[in-house]
């Protein structure tokens, strides 16, 4: 039997949606495997959080709760996880695929001298020869099963399983830890509105990279988000190449969103993306590629040249208005 530590993530004074769904891929594992799961909640006044983690899945709960670790600081949480893997004796130890978990995780590898897997979508098993996992690769096109040998520390892409909603029992445990580091939390930088809040729009016209270059947008994109009265997103390359800003973004490091419609025009479909509109209401998918993996959350797949499909469905849209 293994024991698996699954670190949690707060955000506004809550536990993050990506840290229970850690949780359930902890769960699931511990299940097939009969494996121990344990938490870890790090940060200031988070005793109370600790013990709704507790309860709601990750069962018994280290708790690193002190002033200094008001802010996030990643000298802080590596030692905090160390001490926690090794306290708890984790055999597995679990961290979200975000800004956070890519900073400290391989930094908690080197420190417990474990085997790494980074931006993991499935984790297959758990046994005495260590943890097997599969990563997405070339943009969703192929699976790698990559399996470590003895301790791991992975990353979990969010999205890649739905949040735990069960309950458990466990409480909370204090764990003390040298909260001296030699990084300096400074000041959080809030960026500027653009007035881009894609959360709000019923309706989200995104384009991808197949839709080629910058002024692409306004001619097929924009015009069909105008007339169905909705807003225009993007994938990350685009925003990445500097066809559209950030706040265009849907995705795991964008927005997720949950419009009533949602349209994605030469987006092959990566989890990144999937993750940040998957839970639209009803998703209508254009692209070139039938193997694009898009298509597997799209309630309507077109397989077309965009450039064919988007004017005439403006067009269509605008008659239909009258
Ligand atoms: C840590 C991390 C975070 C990330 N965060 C995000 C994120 O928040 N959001 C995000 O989107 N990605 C994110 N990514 C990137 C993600 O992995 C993919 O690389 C990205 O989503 C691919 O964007 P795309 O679909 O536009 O481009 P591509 O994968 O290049 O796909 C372009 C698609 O367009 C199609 N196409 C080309 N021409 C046409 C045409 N004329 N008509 C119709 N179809 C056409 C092609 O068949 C292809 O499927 C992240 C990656 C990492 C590693």
């Amino acid at each position: 039997m293994g024991k698996i530590l699954v670190v949690a993530e707060t955000q506004k004074g809550a536990i993050r949606e990506a840290s229970y769904e850690l949780v359930s891929v902890a769960r699931e594992l511990a299940e097939a495997g009969g494996h121990e799961v344990n938490g870890l909640v790090i940060g200031s006044g988070v005793t109370d959080l600790a013990s709704e983690f507790a309860s709601k899945g990750a069962g018994k709960t280290l708790v690193v709760d002190d002033p200094a670790a008001e802010n996030y600081n990643v000298d802080l949480w590596t030692k905090a996880i160390t001490a926690a893997a090794e306290a708890a004796g984790a055999d597995l130890i679990l961290i979200s695929n975000t800004p956070t978990g890519w900073d400290v995780a391989p930094r908690v590898a080197a420190e417990l001298d474990a085997a790494f897997v980074s931006d993991a979508f499935k984790v297959k098993g758990l046994d005495a020869d260590g943890a097997h996992f599969v990563r997405r690769v070339f943009n969703g096109k192929l699976d790698a099963e990559v399996s470590t040998k003895g301790r791991t520390v992975a990353t979990i892409q969010p999205g890649a399983a739905p949040a735990y909603e069960g309950t458990s029992e466990g409480g909370t445990e204090a764990l003390s830890i040298d909260t001296s580091t030699r990084a300096k939390f400074v000041e959080v930088k809030i960026a500027e509105s653009t007035g881009v809040d894609l959360t709000k729009a019923d309706v989200i016209v995104s384009g991808g990279r197949g839709v080629g270059d910058a002024d692409k947008f306004p001619e097929v994109i924009q015009p069909l988000a105008d007339a169905l009265g909705g807003a225009m997103g993007a994938s990350r390359p685009v925003v990445d190449a500097g066809w559209l800003d950030h706040p265009y973004q849907v995705g795991s490091s964008g927005q997720v969103v949950t419009p009533k419609l949602y349209i994605a025009a030469g987006i092959s479909g990566a989890i990144q993306h999937l993750v940040g509109m998957k839970g639209s209401n009803f998703i209508i998918a254009i692209n070139k590629d039938p193997d694009a993996p898009i298509f597997e959350v799209a309630d309507v797949g077109v397989v077309a040249d965009l450039f064919d499909i988007l004017p005439a469905l403006t067009e269509a849209v605008k008659e239909a208005k009258g």
